[in-house]
């Protein structure tokens, strides 16, 4: 299946709502495809980490739950996308938010599709509030539905930097998830009306949701 799914994509964009588990598939779909995955939400966070002033005026917003501006935002994917690994698409993760931002994206890369990985928003505290990852190569973990084998230790690096991200908290969830029910869920219509969206249940385990994910992408090639 993987080669069939890989010989002809140009970018792909991972959607759903904070938690619907778009970092974690990131992993598989970027294994299939060898598309380089582009977060714009781990993009903010190195800004802010070395302390640039887009990431101190980022920070604000994110700490809120709420949207970074769209100028912010489209600003960083306009100098990302003229990298040299970005040449043949990338896989989007947590990106196009609005539609000012997928309009944007229109004019500057090909979206072949956008899976929409969707999950009831009684799930999504649960998940957010015991996720953590990587310092050092960004795997997610997630305290009961999937922990790292040995305690305090990355499975795929070794890496003894498991962290939490300071917006994983229930009150933060709340405005992320009224952001993304006012601002980002209306995208999925316009990504239909473009036939470009997959739609994959996210209310299973990992692996399904992971398969299912590459069973609709394959699909949408034939
Ligand atoms: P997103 O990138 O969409 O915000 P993540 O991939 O970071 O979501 O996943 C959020 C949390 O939920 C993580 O702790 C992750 O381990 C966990 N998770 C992801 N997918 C599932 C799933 N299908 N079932 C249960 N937990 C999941
Ligand atoms: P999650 O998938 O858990 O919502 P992200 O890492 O994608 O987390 O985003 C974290 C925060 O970064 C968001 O709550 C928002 O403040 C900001 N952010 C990330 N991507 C975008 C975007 N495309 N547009 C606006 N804000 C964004
Ligand atoms: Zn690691």
């Amino acid at each position: 299946m993987g080669t069939q799914v890989a010989t002809h994509m140009a970018s792909i964009v991972l959607f759903g709502p904070p938690g619907a588990g778009k970092g974690t598939q990131a992993a598989l779909i970027m294994a299939e495809t060898g598309l380089p995955q582009v977060s714009t939400g781990d993009m903010l966070r190195a800004a802010l980490a070395e302390g640039s002033a887009l990431g101190i005026e980022a920070k604000k917003y994110m700490d809120a739950g709420l949207l970074v501006p769209d100028s912010v935002i489209i600003g960083l994917i306009e100098v990302r996308v003229e990298q040299d690994d970005a040449s043949g698409g990338v896989l989007f993760d947590g990106f196009p938010r609005t539609i000012a931002q997928a309009e944007a994206l229109s004019l500057i890369e090909d979206v072949d599709a956008v899976i929409s990985i969707e999950v009831p928003d009684e799930r999504i505290v649960d998940r957010i509030c015991g996720r953590y990852s990587c310092g050092d190569c960004g795997a997610v973990y997630h305290e009961t539905f999937n922990p790292s084998a040995e305690q305090g230790i990355c499975d795929a690096c070794s890496s003894m930097k498991l962290k939490r991200r300071a917006d994983d908290n229930e009150e933060t969830v709340r405005s992320r998830l009224e952001a993304y029910h006012s601002q980002t869920a209306p995208l999925a219509q316009w990504y239909d009306e473009r036939g470009k969206l997959i739609i994959v249940d996210g209310d299973k385990d990992i692996a399904e949701v992971g398969n299912d994910i590459l069973a609709g992408m394959a699909g949408f090639r034939d």
